[in-house]
Order: structure tokens, then C-alpha cells, then sequence
């Protein structure tokens, strides 16, 4: 690593090294990684890119980490930590324009002070950008692919393209981008609609109550471990099965919402994993669902 350390120092970009991965996913578990570099511009991302595929180093991109789950062993490789691409610019009087880093919620907040209505759906999904354009985030009912017109991403040798929104193959929490895992998402632009302030704060504060309500945000999570299995709620199918509240070391099935599996008192890694599959083989013999995880893990 000493040369792809001379190579960032160069580059002029942030790094740390033997990072543990607890502190930069919303699970608070995981081991460490060799390198977590923070580019602060374009260009170091896309420098960084070509210098680990051409080196062979393993690579991971990370937005919030808010919906990843790092093994004990953690990361042997490099890290890109997208968190410094940071800006929101209004490119005509109803489209919006962010860098991938840009947390969702800001954005959220952007389009409320232009009066833009399309992205109410999104507050309080506490993600990037670039990890809701990959994951086509939603919720109550909107999805990122309801309001995306187009993204800047860098593809898999190292070329900046545009991409339009109806060509990012969106589905329920799937994009082109996490279909192949070799683009980088820089930038998106979200085509929304001028509305009433008013009631497009009302709409924001009525759905991050509904949030608080019914998610145990005071606890570390991914959000939903599971994915909504067709014609059921995995939440449902979990609670049904006895398993609401339902313990493995510091790992718990959420006693205010099965469908999210909580780190209650320091759970490691794996004691999460475990918990998660010990769901997914129960459901299965009970149900005869096989629940597949919203939650990426990286082993
Ligand atoms: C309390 C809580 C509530 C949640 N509620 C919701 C919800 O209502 N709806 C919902 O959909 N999700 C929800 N989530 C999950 C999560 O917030 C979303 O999936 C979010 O979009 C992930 O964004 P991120 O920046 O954290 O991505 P990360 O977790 O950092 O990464 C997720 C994936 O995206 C990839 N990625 C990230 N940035 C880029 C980029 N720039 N280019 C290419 N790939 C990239 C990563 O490699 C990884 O594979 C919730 C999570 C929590 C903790």
C-alpha cells in the first residue's frame, strides 16, 4: 500500500488508514479497512479508480453506509468515501442538481426552500445521492426513479458518461448501477415539481413523523434488513414467526418494527449476520418465503 499512499499524498487527497468500518456504516459494526480515501473533487475520484484497477486493488465505494454491513475481518483494500462531494445547484427553475456525496436529506431540504415537490418520499432516508440513485431508494409510496432525469457516472474503463434517468433499468431497490457494481455514480440531476412550500413542508413533516413513529431510530440499523418479498411485508412475515424482539448476542429483531434487525448492545458483525439468517431459514420453514436481504453484506 506504501505506493498508493505516495499516490494519494500526490493527488492531494484525504485518507486514513486501518479505518475501522464501524464508525462509517449506520450499523456500527464491522471490521476495519486498509484505506478509506476521500476525494474532494472529480478528477481524484476518477485518478483513484484508474490507479486501483489498474493495480489490482480491491475496491469499495461508500456513500453513508447506511445500508451495509462489513464483516469482522473488515476490507482488505481501498475505500472510496464519497462524503466530500458535497454541492446542490438549481440548473433550471425545476431541476436540481447534486454531487453524489450529497446527503439525501439536504437535498430533501433543497428542493423544500426552492418549493419543489417530487422528493418528500426521501426525507429521513438517511443515504447519499450516490447510494439512493444505486439502491433506487423509496419509500411511502416514491422512488428515486420516480424524480431521477439523468446521472454522471464513471464507467467500468474509466469514462465519464451521462446516463438518463429511464435507462438506469429502476426497479424496487435495483438500478443498472447495482445490477454490474463497476460505475461510479458522480452526480444526479432530479427533474421535480413547483408546488406550495407549505404543503410540501407539511407532506416532509407528516412522513419523518410517521418514521419516528414506527422505526427504532434510536438504535444503529441498516433500516430494512429485508427486502418486501412479493405480496408480503418481510416485517409481517418475521413477526409471525414469534421472532419480533427476538435476540442473538447484541443483535435484535426490532421490538417496534421486525422488519429491521438492530444493534442493541454492541453486536459484532457476524452476530448480525447470524441473526439475519436465522430469519431467513425460519420464514422459509414457516412460510415458505425466502427473504433476501435490502442490506448489502461485504465479507
Ligand atoms: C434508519 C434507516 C432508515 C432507512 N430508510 C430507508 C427507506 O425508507 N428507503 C430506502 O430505500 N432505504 C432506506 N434505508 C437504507 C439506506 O439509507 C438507503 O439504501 C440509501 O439509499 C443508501 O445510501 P448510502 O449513501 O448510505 O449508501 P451506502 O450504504 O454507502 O452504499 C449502498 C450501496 O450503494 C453503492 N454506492 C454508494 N454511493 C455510490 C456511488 N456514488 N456510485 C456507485 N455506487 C455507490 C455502494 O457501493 C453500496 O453498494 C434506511 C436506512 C436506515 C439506517
Amino acid at each position: 500500500m506504501k505506493d498508493f499512499f505516495d499516490f494519494l499524498n500526490i493527488l492531494q487527497c484525504e485518507y486514513l488508514s486501518d479505518v475501522s468500518l464501524a464508525e462509517y456504516t449506520t450499523f456500527r459494526a464491522g471490521g476495519n479497512c486498509a484505506v478509506m480515501a476521500f476525494p474532494d473533487t472529480e478528477s481524484k475520484i476518477a485518478d483513484i479508480l484508474k490507479y486501483v484497477l489498474e493495480n489490482d486493488i480491491r475496491y469499495y465505494i461508500i456513500g453513508k453506509g447506511s445500508n451495509l454491513l462489513f464483516s469482522d475481518e473488515g476490507f482488505d483494500g481501498v475505500i472510496i468515501n464519497t462524503v466530500k462531494l458535497d454541492y446542490i445547484e438549481l440548473t433550471d427553475e425545476n431541476t436540481v442538481n447534486c454531487a453524489c456525496g450529497t446527503p439525501l436529506i439536504k437535498l430533501c431540504r433543497f428542493a423544500l426552500e426552492n418549493s419543489l415537490s417530487g422528493l418528500e418520499f426521501a426525507y429521513g432516508i438517511p443515504g447519499s445521492v450516490g447510494g439512493a440513485v444505486y439502491m433506487n431508494a423509496g419509500a411511502y409510496g416514491g422512488e428515486i426513479k420516480d424524480v431521477i432525469s439523468e446521472c454522471r457516472y464513471i464507467d467500468s474503463n474509466g469514462i465519464i458518461r451521462v446516463m438518463r434517468g429511464e435507462d438506469m433499468k429502476m426497479s424496487y431497490r435495483k438500478s443498472i448501477f447495482s445490477s454490474s457494481d463497476d460505475m461510479l455514480i458522480l452526480s444526479a440531476s432530479f427533474k421535480l415539481i413547483k408546488s406550495e412550500y407549505d404543503s410540501i413542508k407539511e407532506k416532509m413533516n407528516e412522513l419523518m413523523a410517521r418514521r419516528k413513529e414506527k422505526q427504532p431510530l434510536e438504535y444503529p440499523s441498516a433500516g430494512s434488513t429485508f427486502k418486501r418479498p412479493e405480496g408480503y411485508y418481510a416485517g409481517a412475515l418475521i413477526e409471525e414467526c414469534g421472532l419480533k424482539g427476538y435476540c442473538h448476542k447484541g443483535a435484535m429483531v426490532s421490538d417496534k418494527h421486525a422488519g429491521f434487525i438492530i444493534n442493541k448492545d454492541n453486536a459484532s458483525a457476524s452476530d448480525i449476520i447470524h441473526l439475519i439468517k436465522y430469519c431467513q431459514q425460519k420464514v422459509y420453514e414457516k412460510k415458505g418465503v425466502m427473504l433476501e436481504t435490502e442490506v448489502k453484506i461485504i465479507e
